[in-house]
């Protein structure tokens, strides 16, 4: 595939006394290279990758890719790109808002690293600063929405609605259609449609009023837009009466609503919706070209059981002290699978977090007077138009005005956008305004001037009929932060309960916790990529689009398929879409009865769920004993499913950290039965450069930009799943009804480029690295998993190994055994890393019982030494629970973590001292780690999680609950 020529830099080359990137992205520097490659008696890399990796799969050419630029020269191009965006005052609207992101919350927690570079809070006693966030998110929604359970952050408003439909769908019986709010956002029309298409359910859109269309449907829940795409807001009592008409069918009602509106609106919760779904992106989140930003999910009691994403809750720790978790994780697809409730996983968690702390920096008061300020610039503006002849279609509105001007629009639109300002061109004859935080007086005038009509100077607004009545964010965290001083404090004070890549190593199996280059996180605080509409006119941006293009060449050239699209905004939604594609393809050659997927025991539970939301039935395949797939079990499988058989769906190399020699072979057999091979790319970081799966026999792939690309995890999100594809499937990869040409194949994401706002950072990974960068990273992270597994070998079983003992880019530790003979299990392990100033590995996924651990090649050789000196120490503290030298229920591996009101106590009942707690085997973080001092202290102890599902509380605890 030709890859687009890359913008070249405008400045003269660096002096070469700098170091090229590569040598900072990556860890080990040359001697410590030589040693590790020692350890493993190996001579070069080259060595490694013959020894671990199939011939059959490797590539033979290099990656074509541009010469690798330096940091300065890639900060050049960046900004060029920016510069060819024309971010006007945003005043389009349709689920996207002007908006003005708190410096404070900028620079401390978007581009702060220890924010954006912590990993999802699996591990909750190193995990509380953004879990409280989290819990003030929830908290936050589920007050301005009324009712009582939130969840902690989803994809993007149109996925939402999406989650509600399938969420109605469970908890209701009877009735067989989804019904849309004539004014529902034509992007969740688009992904509600594609969604419930391929789940066989039917969505209708209403024609006049949804209480009327009622009457034509047999409803399983109603979805109403207020306030709608074209700004119209629906009074409380007709509301309140459609929720009425529906819940007397035994349906449900799903607000789609505007949280800034709900400060001074009547919440879903008080007229009778089950379940309210949005986007917080205007509490604060940059545009950024249509993501990432977080949409929310709350429902009624009754139905938080069903809730899709992950739900943050309290619980207690083991001295009692109120502390919190991820609730109810057993709805999750790692455990329920193909029943999950949803395949989403990474979430938009930084997102999140920046729109509770708007939320925590301007109070309730403050929120109120910004709506209000909206709300009574959008009234004036209505007004005057109204003045000036201009017909306001609707009487009852937020902060969108629509306006009619027959045959005029058009001219209307171009004339306010010479004025510097981006309006709706909602057909020929009607032009919506949507005022947002950040619109200027001067932006008003230039829209006024656009229509021709004069400013009046009235500037009131009420909303008879739609009021809200009852208060909101009544809690104290709502109301002590709002000096700055305070704010700065706050966020400091969460951030340093958390251990994030800025602390120490990461070693998470299946999760590449690598470096996120300060280089490759500036450009997204640019204008140009934070400032822009989604909807803009393309020929406004203009970076983006070349950003865009040249980006998804790069990958499709590392992968060797022939079309890329980076639409989906997570793995999961990746999945998705590339399910998709292979069903349209099947459907497209008239074999709509391929719907069966295979997918090995050992998948990610991503796969099971996505498969199932893609109309597909899910048949295991088995794993042999040395955990590959078991090829025998697929040709029967195969046998018995030929004529149904759509895909399968294989992780690579496998989810067990091994490269299965049996790939080609697993391809071939599905292809010669008409199936399709789904690639599951999370693990592409041990492939990069190496093989590529569109050339070794893969039809499709999801890559994670947030993983293998330098995209940070943000404590959960946000993520970009771009998915590749063959030339046989290109014509089914998520199109977008405002991308003229591809509406054809419906939308996985609200936005038309997903999360386009930090596809910089892998455009900036890439440009830096080159093709013998990638290559090196990807080579170096086989060294240093091979090393890992080489040091802590003697110590713990390494699971599963591939050709010639080697594992591939991370590796399982077997604890099963040890737990059999000393009763220490995987838990008491993770724990105790925390007192050794390490987050944990992976645990129990994807065997139970065991640790996985991925170190990257952006560990340098000094950190892996410490990690491994550290399992090293805790396998010798088993080994004396297990000769008895400390009780079973009385040692530091089943007290860990040790937080420091423990160490201090007056009492120290323990056999063991308070150092070994604290200071464990005199390992050595840096000079002042003896004095405690560049020690982390975990926050709290040993959580209990399931005490927290029983007493399921999931908004914020009040202040005496820490008393
Ligand atoms: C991370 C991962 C996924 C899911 O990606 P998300 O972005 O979290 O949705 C799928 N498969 C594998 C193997 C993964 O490691």
């Amino acid at each position: 595939m030709p890859v687009p020529a890359a913008p070249t830099p405008t400045s003269a080359p660096e002096p070469s006394s700098s170091a090229p990137f590569v040598s900072r992205h990556i860890g080990p520097q040359a001697d410590e290279r030589d040693k590790m490659l020692a350890a493993l008696g190996l001579g070069s890399l080259e060595d490694l990758v013959q020894q671990a990796m199939p011939d059959a799969i490797r590539m033979t050419a290099p990656l074509d890719l541009p010469p690798a630029l330096s940091e300065t020269e890639t900060l050049d191009v960046l900004r060029g790109l920016a510069d060819q965006n024309r971010a006007l005052t945003p005043m389009i609207g349709l689920g996207y808002a002007g908006t003005t992101t708190p410096s404070v919350i900028r620079r401390n927690v978007l581009e702060d690293p220890a924010w954006y570079t912590a990993y999802t809070p699996y591990q909750p006693e190193i995990s509380q600063g953004r879990l409280e966030a989290l819990l003030n998110f929830q908290t936050m929604v589920s007050d301005l929405t009324g009712l009582p359970t939130s969840g902690a952050s989803l994809l993007d408003e149109a996925t939402a609605v999406a989650e509600a439909m399938t969420l109605a769908r469970r908890a209701t019986k009877t009735g067989s259609t989804l019904l849309l709010d004539a004014d529902t956002l034509p992007q969740t029309v688009g992904v509600v449609t594609t969604r419930a298409e391929a789940l066989g359910l039917d969505v209708a859109v209403a024609d006049g009023p949804l209480l009327a269309a009622l009457e034509a449907h047999d409803v399983f829940a109603v979805v109403v837009q207020t306030p709608g795409a074209s700004g119209r807001l629906t009074g409380t009592d007709e509301l309140r009466a459609l929720a009425e008409a529906v819940h007397a069918r035994g349906g449900l009602v799903i607000a789609a609503c505007d949280l800034l509106a709900l400060t001074l609106t009547a919440a879903p919760g008080e007229w009778g919706a089950d379940v309210a779904v949005g986007s917080s992106q205007r509490f604060g989140v940059p545009l950024f070209y249509g993501g990432p930003h977080a949409g929310f999910i709350s429902v009624r009691a009754g139905l938080e059981r069903t809730l899709p994403g992950r739900l943050v809750g309290v619980s207690k720790d083991v001295d009692g002290t109120p502390a919190f978790r991820l609730a109810l994780q057993t709805r999750e697809q790692h455990i329920r699978r193909e029943k999950a409730t949803s395949n989403i996983c990474t979430a938009q968690v930084l997102l999140a977090v920046v729109a509770s702390m708007y939320a925590v920096y301007h109070g309730p008061e403050g929120l109120r007077r910004i709506a209000e300020a909206v709300h009574a610039r959008a009234t004036g503006l209505a007004a005057d138009l109204a003045d000036g002849g201009v017909e306001v279609v609707h009487g009852s509105f937020f902060d969108t005005v629509l306006a009619r001007v027959p045959g005029r629009a058009a001219d209307v639109v171009a004339a306010a956008r010479e004025g510097g300002v981006h309006l709706r061109l909602a057909d020929a004859d009607h032009v919506g305004i949507a005022v947002g935080e950040d619109a200027h007086e001067s932006d008003l005038a230039a829209v006024r001037h656009a229509f021709g009509v004069r400013d009046a100077g009235r500037h009131h607004g009420d909303l008879a009929g739609s009021e809200r009545e009852t208060p909101y964010l009544t809690h104290p965290v709502f109301n002590t932060h709002h000096s700055e001083t305070a704010m700065l404090r706050y966020l400091a004070a969460l951030s340093n309960r958390d251990f994030a890549l800025d602390r120490g190593m990461i070693p998470l199996g299946s999760c590449t916790m690598k470096l996120n280059a300060t280089t490759e996180m500036e450009p997204i605080s640019f204008h140009g990529f934070a400032g822009l509409h989604p909807f803009a006119p393309v020929e406004d941006a203009q970076g983006y689009a070349t950003l865009i293009s040249t980006l998804e060449g790069w990958l499709a050239e590392v992968t060797g398929y022939a079309r890329v699209s980076i639409q989906p905004n997570a793995g999961s939604q990746g999945e998705l879409a590339g399910l998709l594609a292979i069903r349209g393809y099947h459907r497209s050659r008239g074999d709509e009865g391929r719907t069966v997927c295979l997918i090995p025991s050992s998948a990610h539970g991503t796969n099971a769920a996505s498969a199932v939301m893609a109309g597909m039935k899910v048949v295991v395949v088995k794993a042999t004993d040395d955990g590959s797939v078991d090829l025998d079990d697929l040709r029967a499988k195969i046998q018995t499913h030929r004529d149904a058989l759509a895909a399968i769906m294989v992780t690579y190399p496998s989810t067990h950290g091994v490269f299965e020699e049996g790939i080609t072979e697993l391809c071939a057999l599905v292809h010669e039965a008409g199936g399709q091979v789904y690639v599951d790319g999370a693990n592409l970081n041990a492939l990069l450069g190496l093989a590529q799966p569109g050339k070794f026999g893969a039809d499709v792939s999801h890559l994670n930009l947030h993983k293998t690309f330098c995209i940070p995890h943000g404590g959960g999100g946000p993520g970009v799943g771009p998915v590749g594809v063959g030339e046989h499937l290109a014509p089914f990869v998520p199109g977008h009804p405002f991308l003229p040409g591809s509406e054809d194949v419906g939308p996985v994401s609200a936005a038309p480029f997903g999360s386009a706002g930090i596809l910089p950072i892998s455009y900036a990974y890439i440009a830096m690295m080159g093709a013998d960068g990638l290559t090196a990273a990807t080579e170096h992270a086989l060294l240093a998993a091979n090393y890992v597994a080489e040091r802590l070998r003697a110590h713990y079983p390494v699971l599963y190994t591939g050709r010639n003992a080697r594992v591939a880019h991370e590796c399982i530790l077997d604890l099963r055994p040890i737990t059999k003979a000393s009763g220490v299990t995987v838990d008491d392990v993770a724990k105790r890393l925390v007192d050794y100033g390490f987050h944990a590995p992976t645990m129990s996924f994807p065997v139970p019982g065991t640790l996985m651990v991925e170190p990257t090649e952006s560990e340098d050789l000094a950190e892996l030494d410490r990690f491994c000196d550290a399992m090293i120490a805790i396998r010798a503290e088993i080994e004396q629970v297990q000769n008895g030298e400390w009780p079973a229920e009385d040692n530091p591996l089943v007290h860990a973590p040790h937080t420091q009101a423990r160490v201090t106590a007056d009492e120290w009942t323990h056999p063991y001292s308070r150092r070994v707690a604290a200071f464990p085997a005199g390992l050595h973080q840096g000079p002042l780690y003896a004095t405690g001092s560049d020690k982390y202290w975990p926050p709290v102890g040993r959580i209990d999680g399931s005490f927290g599902d029983r007493n399921l509380v999931c908004t914020c605890p009040p202040p005496e609950a820490f008393e």
